[in-house]
């Protein structure tokens, strides 16, 4: 039995590890640990996290996910950090989780909405969406400036 989508699992599945992530980083530790630690995590998942009791997880989706979420991308987190050269990476500007999918905001890449609107936006959630809707917008000076997209390459491209 299972509802939802390979689309939706991968949703699922990185909204669970960004948690893990925010946990371990509140915890202390640095961004290449935590996002090792909870990439892990979200590998050992056996059901849908965030419902009790909810549907088992599709195999099928999650070893995708890993596939993308891979041991390189932490190893790659793990090398900049000793380097002090995160900045040079594809990663959350306001939480440091790297960037597959999210937003692209005047030259800084955040990982979700909320990191979006609460990193760049100082929480205006309607001037994040108005600069979204015109940043789609070849005639509109904001065009390109902010958008949504997806990477389907490693954080350091
Ligand atoms: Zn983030
Ligand atoms: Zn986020």
């Amino acid at each position: 039995m299972n509802q939802f989508t390979n689309e939706q699992w991968q949703d699922i599945f990185t909204k669970f590890c960004h948690d893990c992530f925010m946990y371990w980083r509140h915890e202390g530790d640095s961004i290449a640990v935590a996002f090792d630690k909870a990439r892990e995590e979200t590998l050992k998942l056996r059901h849908y996290p965030f419902a009790p009791k909810g549907p088992e997880v599709n195999y099928d989706s999650l070893s995708k996910w890993g596939e993308m979420y891979n041991q390189t991308v932490v190893e790659i987190l793990h090398s900049y950090e000793q380097d002090d050269a995160l900045g040079d990476l594809r990663i959350c500007e306001h939480c440091g989780f790297p960037v597959f999918d999210g937003y692209y905001i005047a030259g800084s890449f955040f990982c979700c909405e909320c990191c979006a609107i609460d990193g760049s936006y100082d929480g205006d959630k309607e001037q994040f969406e108005q600069d979204l809707e015109e940043g789609d917008d070849p005639q509109n000076p904001m065009w390109d400036e902010v958008y949504w997209s997806q990477w389907h390459y490693p954080i350091n491209d």
